[in-house]
């Protein structure tokens, strides 16, 4: 094989960056309705409440379609791969498709990101089919604001499927969505956590996605807010090296009293991470984007219907890793929110 075929050499983008990790959003549903990313219900003429239209069975990409992109994607030199949503574990038969992507050969990693309403149910079964890391959102301790968030009461299931997810020895990172005058008041109860719990905390900078986003300006609090604000629970030093954390940058939290814990910030808004961006998502309809902040996608599901080769494919792969844009301009959308790149929907783009 030459150098120019060998099939890692095929998923570095003009930027020089290889692309190696592969996010899937299987699907839009959720059993929550988190106010920054679903669209809010509604109560039509007769009194039925709607939520947005979500995708028609057929229109989500079929879990064969799915393996498909994902073979000829680990053929090229993708290694990992993370199953996200809406919430995935709300799509039926993701046990079964998790163990065939077990099998395929080059694909070294599949990890989780769900809200954890599901967690303790599936726990057990996902721990069996070899998931190790699990990513939980959750922006709250106090079950009453979990309420008002996400829209349902549901944060003692989430609470349990932690509980069972850590009995079982899974890796897991919790994500917070950093709020102003929302969550703030609990950085440090997050912060304590790190050290409590075998749990890493990383703190998300609230970011303006999506048609119907509720942002606003007001709440947006930085990483560098916040790490000053949990600064009070201990002394918070850089990891030297970082070792497969994607874009958060991490810090190694350790208190007054030898306690020790980890926790971490993304920041889209005020500290772009594109330079390093190893991504590429495929839509819950089938279209992959290269970047979550940029509304450029391909649609491989007209290729996968309309019966395009295994070359075909690869190809558009190839070219939509080709056109992964430079970076994004969220900080200058910060300015002038109207001016939004980014309108798709979170749950079908998989955050
Ligand atoms: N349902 C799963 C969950 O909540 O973990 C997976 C999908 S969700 C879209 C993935 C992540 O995106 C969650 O951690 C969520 O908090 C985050 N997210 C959604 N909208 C966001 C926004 N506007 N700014 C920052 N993070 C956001
Ligand atoms: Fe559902 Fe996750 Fe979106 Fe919340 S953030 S509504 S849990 S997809």
């Amino acid at each position: 094989m030459t150098k120019n075929s060998s099939p890692a050499s095929l998923l570095i983008d003009q930027f020089s960056r290889t692309i190696t990790y592969l996010r899937l959003s299987l699907t839009d549903r959720c059993n929550l309705r988190c106010m920054y990313c679903m669209p809010q219900e509604e109560q039509d003429r007769d009194g039925q409440v709607k939520t947005g239209r979500f995708l028609q069975h057929s229109e989500l990409l079929s879990y064969e379609e799915l393996l498909r992109v994902v073979r000829l994607a680990v053929s090229q030199g993708m290694n990992k791969l993370r199953l996200t949503g809406g919430e995935p574990l709300v799509r039926r038969g993701i046990l079964e498709f998790i163990q065939q992507l077990f099998l395929l050969k080059g694909l070294t990693e599949v990890r989780l990101t769900t809200n954890g309403v599901l967690l303790a149910e599936y726990a057990q079964r996902l721990y069996n089919t070899g998931i190790r890391h699990l990513n939980v959102s959750l922006d709250t301790l106090v079950a009453d604001k979990f309420t008002k968030i996400t829209g349902r009461e549901y944060f003692p299931k989430v609470w349990a499927g932690l509980l069972e997810a850590k009995r079982l020895g899974f890796k897991i990172k919790i994500n917070v969505v950093a709020m102003k005058g929302v969550n703030d008041d609990e950085f440090l109860d997050f912060a304590r956590m790190a050290v409590e719990q075998p749990f890493q905390i990383r703190f998300i900078e609230f970011m303006p996605v999506g048609e119907k986003s509720t942002w606003q300006k007001e709440q947006f609090i930085s990483s560098k807010e916040i790490k000053a604000m949990i600064s009070g629970v201990g002394t918070l030093t850089p990891f030297q090296k970082r070792h497969g954390e994607g874009p958060a940058r991490m810090y190694d939290l350790s208190t007054p009293e030898g306690k020790k814990g980890i926790v971490g910030f993304i920041s889209p808004i005020s500290h772009h991470f594109c330079d390093q961006c190893n991504r590429l998502r495929l839509t819950s309809e089938g279209k992959l984007r290269a970047c979550l902040l940029n509304d450029r996608e391909t649609d491989l599901k007209v290729l996968l219907r309309g019966g395009a080769s295994d070359e075909a494919l690869i190809a558009a792969i190839r070219q939509t890793i080709m056109d992964k844009p430079q970076g994004h301009v969220l900080d200058q959308e910060f300015q002038a929110p109207e001016r939004q790149s980014c309108s798709g929907q979170m749950s079908r783009i998989g955050g």
